[in-house]
């Protein structure tokens, strides 16, 4: 009788636990939901998609959106009002910018200059001659790129401070840095309201914050350029993970040849230096910007020599004949998605 009441009120107790956990479980399941917050727009000519957890998550996401359009503002190569198009069309007068632009500018220089101009901030002129920049796109003539290239030299940028002069005839183009400097903006910017765990997708361009709110790390697939779909997924916390390649914007000329928008400015022709993609993890958004880009112009043998010097960045190559190179670093951290197993991975020393 008496072991039978205590056996009761335990089976009892055990039924208000299992119910107090529920309650508590559902409890922070809302919880989570209701404090994400996310946004996608159009901006800086590709899809940008925020997402924000923490009670903070509405407010950084709101400013992040009016951060990225106040930059798009400044760097577009097309809207009159821009610096860009200030400097572009300044007929080698100084220009004085904004310390954002001038920030960028300085940035992508020594970019130019780390890479031996395969990053080239000044090949807007080529860019414009191949129609990438209004989708009407021609094959130029050698002896117009010959020319055209007379105006396209990082070196010949003159700074002092944000007084900005270009040489008459040149003009930048921010296409290969402006969206991962803008990730770094938007990181600071989502740290400075107190969130913790963010992922930012400019366009392919991935930087995330912290780890998922369940302290899981964040699964980001590699885009598989040869085709749709993702070739493998990269677990990480607090990291940029950007991918240049020549899949994401080209057009097929009459002569029935694919031409990429990323551009060799030792000729003026669209790279084909033996690479499907190239992919660049690191802390900052704007150095793996800048890298994938020129990394991508430099080719398989560039790249791996570009890493060696450098180590501090990890790296994805895909070359054309379909391998998969990788720095030694993220070998832990990246697994082949279900149906590319018998893609070869190598690892790079
Ligand atoms: P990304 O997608 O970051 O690799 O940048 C490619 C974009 O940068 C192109 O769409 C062009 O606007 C521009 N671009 C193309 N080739 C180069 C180059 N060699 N150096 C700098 N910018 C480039
Ligand atoms: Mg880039």
């Amino acid at each position: 009788m008496k072991l039978g009441r205590i056996r009761s009120k335990i089976i009892s107790l055990i039924m208000i636990l299992l119910f107090l956990g529920a309650c508590l479980a559902g409890a922070r399941k809302i919880k989570t939901e209701e404090s994400k917050a996310d946004a996608s727009f159009f901006a800086m000519s590709t899809y940008v998609s925020l997402t924000a957890y923490g009670k903070t998550g509405d407010q950084a996401v709101l400013g992040a959106q009016e951060k990225v359009e106040e930059l798009e503002k400044l760097w577009s190569t097309t809207d009159k009002e821009s610096e860009i198009f200030a400097l572009n069309h300044s007929n080698g007068e100084p220009v004085d910018v904004s310390s954002e632009t001038g920030d960028l500018l300085r940035f992508a220089l020594k970019m130019a200059q780390e890479t031996e101009g395969a990053l080239e901030p000044t090949i807007y002129p080529v860019l414009l001659s191949w129609g990438f920049t209004t989708g009407e796109n021609r094959v130029p003539q050698e002896e117009e790129l010959k020319l055209l290239l007379q105006n396209v030299g990082y070196d010949r940028v003159f700074m002092e401070g944000n007084r900005v002069t270009l040489p008459d005839g040149m003009q930048l183009d921010f296409g290969a840095v402006g969206k991962g400097y803008t990730g770094d903006v938007l990181v600071e910017l989502f740290k400075e309201k107190g969130v913790k765990s963010a992922v930012l997708d400019l366009g392919g361009n991935i930087q995330v914050i912290g780890t998922k709110p369940d302290g899981q790390n964040w699964r980001v697939g590699l885009r598989n350029p040869y085709g749709e779909g993702y070739l493998g997924v990269l677990e990480v916390c607090d990291l940029a993970i950007v991918t240049s390649g020549n899949y994401e914007r080209y057009f097929v000329g009459e002569d029935g040849k694919t031409y990429g928008h990323i551009i060799d400015p030792a000729d003026g022709y669209p790279a084909e230096s033996g690479l499907a993609s190239v992919t660049v993890l690191a802390k900052e958004g704007k150095l793996c910007d800048a890298l994938s880009t020129a990394l991508f112009v430099m080719g398989p043998d560039g790249a791996v020599s570009y890493w060696r010097q450098h180590r501090d960045f990890d790296m994805i190559l895909i070359t054309g004949e379909g391998e998969i190179c990788m720095t030694e670093g993220i070998r832990d951290h990246f697994s082949l998605n279900n149906g590319y197993d018998d893609w070869e991975v190598s690892f790079i020393e």
